[in-house]
């Protein structure tokens, strides 16, 4: 199948780049985690990457999400939501998810934590931070973080496991690398403050565009579509 060869093709230049990006940032790739952003592909494509080595996928849109769950290899694999995620949707992810990257008020946390509690099950959300201060995006202002991590670090059913970001979009690498920076400093800030229920395990950010960059400046996961598995068509 053509789309198996694209994903074969890429899966191997991206390993690659990645392993690169690492030594650069004095790591090794093993340290980098590789999710594999599927929106848009389907489950006989996604089932063929986690055959060939995937380990983490992550869908952005709940309806799409839930219409391929039962046809992907999920014992296979880590399932993480990464999209901007409503609070009266959670429900429909909380049982298929291991984590989630994009929590950003106090109300979708607590959500989250009530539906986990209920499934006896212990949810790891990532803290999206709005690092570009834009209007139209998702994610808590940098100004705004720590206060954030403390309001809700102590809710029951969910643990804080990192910081996850999408930068502006950007043409200049500096401006791009400043904003990586910027996030990797308050991942290490949080670190440091030694708080109870809070694990700085994950810095998920970088993307196909910028995902060297990212990994380059402290990066630990990257989220890549279109580079992995071609162009979306809509
Ligand atoms: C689609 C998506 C990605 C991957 O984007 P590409 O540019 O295709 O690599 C990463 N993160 C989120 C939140 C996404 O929605």
């Amino acid at each position: 199948m053509e789309e198996f060869k694209i994903f074969d093709e890429n899966y191997k230049i991206i390993s690659e780049n990645i392993a690169v990006a690492a030594e650069r940032s004095g790591r090794k790739a093993e340290d980098i985690t590789l999710l594999a952003a599927t929106k848009t592909v389907s489950a006989e494509v996604i089932n063929h990457a986690i055959e060939s080595g995937i380990k983490v996928i992550g869908e952005n849109r709940v309806q799409e999400f839930t219409g391929k769950y039962d046809q992907l290899l999920v014992d296979r694999v880590d399932c993480h939501f990464i999209g901007q995620l409503q609070t009266n949707k959670v429900k429909y992810i909380v049982d298929k998810v291991s984590t989630i990257h994009s929590v950003d008020s106090v109300k979708l946390a607590k959500q989250i934590a009530r539906l986990a509690t209920a499934q006896q099950k212990i949810i790891k959300v990532l803290v999206e931070v709005n690092i570009g201060i834009e209007e139209s995006k998702g994610g808590v202002l940098p100004q705004d973080l720590f206060d954030f991590v403390e309001e809700i670090r102590g809710i029951e059913g969910l643990k804080i496991e990192g910081l996850m970001t999408i930068p502006p979009i950007s043409k200049e690498k500096v401006e791009i690398r400043n904003y990586f920076s910027k996030m990797r400093q308050y991942f290490v800030d949080i670190t440091e403050k030694k708080l109870d229920n809070v694990n700085m395990n994950i810095l998920s950010m970088g993307m196909s565009d910028d995902y060297m960059l990212a990994i380059e400046e402290g990066s630990n996961l990257v989220r890549i579509g279109s580079a992995l598995f071609g162009s979306r068509k809509y």
